[in-house]
């Protein structure tokens, strides 16, 4: 059930194009771009999910929320190559808010043009480091393939990675369309998660 104020709710089908491997459990988050008037929809879509959200930028019409798996965000964070990483942005405290909350300033300097992209964005995203790494040396460009990220080592291991995630979208999002609700697919697609895990 969406929030009954909002007329135009396009969150359902929103979140399932952008949202479907964190919901899978198969990622430790995904940006979610939506229309204001849709801000109040999202608890309730995510509701039994065990996906939470947080805000990190507040748009004119659209803005922007980081939804996470909350375990598998905490784990990403533990990693002490990723923690030596993001402590070069000026991260101190790496609990899952904190993060997200730094970030959140840090995004909202970038859209407003008074900083440049924050590249730790990658790692919250549950990016590899060493793909992060890649794309900052070389400025975005020279990767060995393109697909949910720029990859710069161990192509063909992400490329299979990327052939689970499209098929997992394509269920998530062709279930929405026969009416499920984000959690049943959710459940479902945990499955498709074990296997590629
Ligand atoms: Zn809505």
């Amino acid at each position: 059930m969406n929030n009954i104020s909002c007329l135009r709710c396009s969150i359902k089908g929103n979140i399932a194009l952008q949202c479907s491997l964190v919901l899978s459990g198969i990622k430790p988050s995904n940006l979610l771009i939506y229309s204001n008037h849709c801000e109040g929809c999202i608890s309730e879509e995510l509701k039994n999910t065990g996906a939470e959200h947080m805000k990190l930028y507040t748009g004119s019409k659209e803005s922007v929320s980081i939804i996470f798996n909350r375990e598998k965000l905490e784990k990403a964070l533990l990693d002490e190559e990723n923690r030596k990483f993001i402590k070069q942005y000026g991260y101190e405290d790496f609990s899952v808010n904190s993060v997200i909350e730094k970030l959140a300033g840090r995004y909202t300097e970038f859209k407003e043009g008074r900083a440049e992209f924050p590249h730790e964005m990658g790692i919250v995203l549950g990016y590899p480091l060493e793909d992060v790494s890649g794309f900052i040396e070389n400025n975005g460009k020279n990767y060995l393939y393109s697909g949910y990220w720029k990859v710069y080592k161990n192509a063909e291991e992400k490329i299979r990675l990327f052939k689970t995630y499209k098929d997992i979208k394509k269920y998530f999002v062709e279930q929405i369309e026969n009416g499920k609700q984000i959690y049943q697919i959710c459940f479902e697609c945990r499955k498709f998660a074990e296997i590629a895990a």
